[in-house]
């Protein structure tokens, strides 16, 4: 299992570091995995916190060149030189408000993984989608699509997150059944595409996800964590959450 902390933009400097350590402390004894996705700019001081600790370090975005003319943006190579292993792509967020498509995203999960990096390929339907019964179909064309030219070595390369869009920051849960229907529908296509090492990929839920739904979420066979925005902001709340993976 593995539990993620995706802070968004939020959090100040030592607020960040406050966090970073809260969870550190608090998660010690998990059995589960951890990581924590804070802003860019904390990710240094954050590094500092998790080092030595089972917390993974992760980013929320990245850039697919190795370096270059791309203002305000940041390479693979860059963050693995801070100790970062996660690193989130095709986020929901970024996808509507920015404007990425499934092809540039493919792009960067092939230059995350050539840093060394892990990509945590976020995929989700729209509320539309879903009511128009197209949420495996859209869920499974976003992920063919944007692992476009990727190859996987192993399954421990890559997390592939199942994120509806409709139940990002909005309360509303993906009902255990329904993210367990997505889950196994990615699983399948993910070992038809790699094989042993598709199978193996660890898929997390995201999407509302609360000390109160977790257990539940988790007790279904094809989910192995979960991607949490909101609540991982509190550490004692993530806490939970990962204890219950
Ligand atoms: P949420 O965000 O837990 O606040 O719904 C999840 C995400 O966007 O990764």
């Amino acid at each position: 299992m593995l539990v993620v902390g995706n802070w968004k933009m939020n959090t100040d400097l030592d607020g960040a570091v406050r966090l970073a350590s809260d969870v550190v402390r608090e998660t010690g004894g998990a059995a589960s995995g951890v990581g924590v996705c804070p802003p860019t700019v904390w990710l240094d001081a954050v590094a500092e916190r998790v080092r030595g600790s089972r917390v993974r370090l992760g980013a929320q975005n990245v850039h697919p060149a190795p370096e270059g003319a791309f203002t305000g943006e940041t390479a693979p190579p860059m963050l693995a030189a801070l100790g970062v292993d996660l690193v989130v792509v095709g986020h929901s967020e970024r996808r509507q408000l920015f404007g990425e498509t499934s092809a540039f995203v493919a792009e960067k999960v092939r230059a995350a993984m050539g840093a060394g990096l892990v990509p945590i390929l976020c995929v989700g339907e729209t509320l539309e989608e879903r009511d128009a019964g197209d949420a495996e179909a859209t869920v499974l064309a976003q992920l063919d699509a944007s692992l476009d030219g990727v190859e996987l070595a192993s399954a421990d390369r890559l997390v592939v997150a199942y994120e509806p869009v409709w139940a990002i920051g909005t309360g509303r849960t993906a009902s255990p059944e329904q993210a367990q229907a997505v889950h196994a529908a990615v699983r399948a296509r993910l070992a038809e595409r790699f094989d042993g090492a598709g199978r193996g990929v660890a898929l997390l839920y995201g999407g509302s996800v609360k000390p109160g739904n977790a257990a539940d979420l988790f007790a279904q066979p094809d989910l192995d964590g979960a991607l949490v925005g909101g609540a991982s902001l509190d550490a004692s709340d993530f806490a939970q959450i990962v204890a219950a993976a």
